[in-house]
């Protein structure tokens, strides 16, 4: 039975690693040609690298393709042919599906794909659903807003794909979730990490405890918090459940993924994707384990909109050791661990927002909510951090604040003027929390 199988795809996820290169590099070279002949975005991009096809011969020589960045993108939005631009590879009637970037970072980006590529996000995502255990006697409730952005788009069609039961949980209010999950006995449910907390404090205060619901496994993306420790505990406790991580991008696909073993770190789908760490600073490319850098990334089967050495901004290390689940894929040590936009430098300190998130979420007696503002006192660098105290805490605030200090200097060797606000005061987020403000920029 199906079911009772490990792997979703048993050959591709225990290849041994020479196999898994070899295929990558013969997809690589054929995706490259495939967007040297076809765009015009690309070829211009290449030729003026001095790159054609037939310079690629080995892992080597991809390096010294150029990457594309989401401003290169941008800049192409809304060009012939309309809305896409010229990056596009196949004839706009082929083109099945419109999505585009949540706009985080600015002007969202356009992403045309085909109902190839459509039946590709599905696949991609029904490796993630079958690692982290849903099964097809799973009812999967999928709660957020379906839209232009692709979020759980594809989880949507994976979970149908691998046989589960899906409930989508569209337009319907938050209260309105929680009792149709109720009511519905689902299993499994997908969400940001910002929202699966705001639905366990939105069931409380309704008198519903989130972990009589019988939500046993939640899957995480947008946000890096399904790899924050403290954060995944809260969740994990919240709803009496196993929440797993996904990193994912419209531009890019679903391309890595925590397994039900919980390693500490994600798999990168080595069957769909080339993932290349580079050093921020000086450019070189980073083999080691332990080493941060930018993540470097080729969607290996992407065909309208290719996705060629794309820089993702985002921050990861290769991990050490192998999963002992079995799969080959390559983990990348605590996920996401932020990106390369977010981390600034504050008193000449480079700060990670996901490290004050590690040390508010672990502490007792503050709620998940929490507000990081950077600004400028005269010359002097001063951070604010805004936090909810929990109304039957009111009594620790001293000892709280005092902890919260300590820890935060330990953590990201910083200083911060501490606010406390009422509980339920600061803003709820419904999809990617907005916590981190630096008005220095104005
Ligand atoms: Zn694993």
């Amino acid at each position: 039975m199906i079911s009772e199988q490990r792997f979703w795809n048993p050959v591709l996820e225990t290849l041994d690693h020479e196999k898994i290169r070899k295929l990558q590099f013969e997809k690589f070279k054929k995706i490259f040609v495939w967007a040297y002949e076809r765009s015009r975005f690309h070829r211009g991009l290449y030729e003026k690298a001095g790159i054609k096809p037939a310079d690629i011969q080995s892992f080597e020589d991809i390096r010294r393709i150029p990457t594309v960045e989401k401003s290169m993108m941008r800049g192409i939005q809304r060009k012939d042919p309309f809305p896409y631009g010229d990056a596009l590879c196949v004839p706009l009637e082929e083109v099945s599906e419109f999505r585009q970037t949540s706009g985080t970072t600015g002007q969202p980006v356009y992403q045309a794909d085909t109902w190839q590529d459509w039946e590709w996000w599905a696949e991609c995502w029904a490796y993630i659903l079958w690692a982290q255990g849903y099964r097809p006697n799973d009812r999967v409730f999928i709660p957020f807003g379906y839209n232009v952005f692709v979020a759980f788009w594809a989880g949507h069609y994976a979970a149908e794909k691998i046989g589960a039961e899906v409930v989508p949980g569209g337009v319907l209010d938050t209260q309105a979730r929680i009792l149709k999950i109720q009511e519905l006995k689902c299993t499994a449910m997908m969400a940001t990490p910002t929202y699966v907390l705001g639905m366990a404090d939105a069931a409380k205060s309704m008198g519903i405890d989130p972990r009589s619901l019988g939500i046993s496994k939640i899957t995480c993306a947008g946000e890096p918090g399904a790899s924050i420790p403290s954060t995944k505990k809260r969740m994990e406790e919240a709803w009496n459940a196993k929440v797993y991580d996904h990193a994912g991008a419209t531009e890019i696909g679903a391309w890595c993924f925590e397994c039900k073993t919980q390693s500490g770190g994600l798999h990168i789908n080595e069957a769909f994707f080339l993932v290349e760490i580079q050093d921020i600073d000086t450019g070189e490319y980073i083999v080691e384990p332990g080493r941060r850098g930018k993540i470097i990334i080729t969607a290996l089967d992407r065909q309208a909109q290719p996705c060629i050495r794309f820089d993702s901004k985002d921050i990861a290390e290769w991990s050490p050791g192998k999963c002992p689940c079995g799969r080959t894929f390559r983990l990348i040590n605590g996920g996401v661990v932020g990106r390369a936009d977010d981390i600034t430098k504050v008193k000449g300190v480079l700060l990670a927002p996901s490290a004050i998130e590690e040390v508010v979420r672990s502490i007792d007696g503050l709620s998940d909510e929490f507000e990081v503002i950077v600004d400028k006192a005269g010359d002097i660098d001063l951070i604010t951090l805004k936090v909810e105290i929990l109304k039957n805490r009111e009594g620790e605030r001293k000892q709280i604040e005092a902890k919260l200090k300590d820890q935060l200097r330990l953590k990201t060797n910083l200083g911060y003027n501490i606010e406390f606000h009422d509980y339920r005061s600061l803003t709820r987020y419904e999809v990617k929390a907005k916590r981190f403000k630096d008005l220095r920029k104005k």
